[in-house]
């Protein structure tokens, strides 16, 4: 029997419906906007068209937004001013970094700079401890948007068997992290894994974060399973050289007959990282505020 498709297009439209329907109340029950404000430095168009996507989705979900675009020649001072200036701004309860930043720029120090209460990425040391410790933190948005589908779609994953393929900072780590909050037994495998194709196989719960494309076939998965694709890879495209596509690190077409649910590229995983990033922010303002969180949208 073909795997179920888990719709990330339609759960990040739930999602963003549940945050707008939240900051609908708050503002009227206490007189709070939530806000998020955006550093975008240089050109790099990926990120331009990200930035703007985040900018509409989160004025659709009744949030403020502040963009801050600067030149790619802006010095690491000014780019650190400016996080400092959000970090006392009230209105602003969360605050992205646009990645990558120019190369002149130490990364680390921009996003290590950030209030850790209005990091919404999660990518301050102070949240990747917190996480790690399994306390109360910022949880980085593509995870989270994970670990919502899989919950979601399984309900309790307690004593389930997940397998990460990949150790990334920004994906793999958080995710293996989350997975190990919810009591499943985790591994997380990378380039130095002996024997990735049965590591794989023993997973209940598979999520592929390499950045190959299709590189984990079906018969890697394990009868049933649930296979969470992150990867986004642009190949060119089979029909017209001319034109490209994008898979995800999971070949769909053989794997999607052995799996028991699996999330497409695109439309997988991909739309949930805006979604989260929107329930990130309003999460901030509610701590910031001392109110209650929202219910199903933090880990
Ligand atoms: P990184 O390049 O930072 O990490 C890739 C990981 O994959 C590394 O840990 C690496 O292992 C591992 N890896 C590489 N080759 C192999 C291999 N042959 N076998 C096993 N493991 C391997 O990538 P990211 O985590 O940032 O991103 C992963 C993918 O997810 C990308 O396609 C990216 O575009 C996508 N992505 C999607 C997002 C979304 O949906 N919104 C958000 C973020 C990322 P090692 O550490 O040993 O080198």
């Amino acid at each position: 029997m073909a795997a179920t498709i888990l719709d990330g297009k339609a759960f990040a439209a739930t999602v963003r419906a549940q945050v707008a329907t939240h900051v609908a109340a708050l503002k009227a029950s206490h007189g709070l906007t939530p806000g998020l404000a955006v550093v975008l430095v240089g050109e790099d168009p990926a990120s331009q068209v990200y930035v703007r996507n985040k900018g509409k989705q989160t004025a659709e979900a009744g949030m403020a937004s502040f963009e801050h675009k600067l030149d790619a020649s802006t010095p690491e001072a000014d780019i650190l001013a400016i996080v400092d200036k959000l970090n006392a701004d009230p209105a602003v309860h969360g605050i992205l970094v646009q990645l990558p930043l120019p190369g002149h720029v130490d990364s680390a120090k921009v996003i290590n700079r950030i209030d850790p209460a209005k990091d919404v990425d999660g990518f301050h040391i102070s949240n990747v401890g917190l996480l790690s410790t399994g306390q109360k933190a910022m949880v980085p948005c593509t995870p989270l948007g994970c670990l919502m589908m899989l919950r979601s779609h399984l309900g309790d994953l307690s004593g389930l068997n997940a397998v990460v393929v990949g150790r990334s900072n920004i994906v793999g780590k958080p995710m293996a992290q989350l997975l190990l909050g919810d009591s499943c037994t985790v591994t997380i495998a990378h380039s130095r894994t002996r024997d990735l194709a049965a590591t794989c196989r023993a997973a209940d719960i598979l999520v592929a974060a390499v950045g190959r494309p299709e590189m984990i076939p079906g018969d890697w998965v394990k009868p049933g399973a649930t296979v969470i694709d992150v990867g986004i890879n642009r190949v060119p495209h089979p029909d017209d050289p001319a034109k490209t596509k994008l898979v995800g690190d999971v070949h769909f077409a053989s794997a999607v007959a052995v799996a028991g649910a699996i999330t497409p590229v695109p439309g997988g995983v991909g739309p949930m990282t805006i979604a989260c990033l929107l329930a990130n922010t309003l999460t901030a303002c509610c701590r910031a505020n001392g109110l209650p969180e929202p219910e199903g949208l933090t880990a």
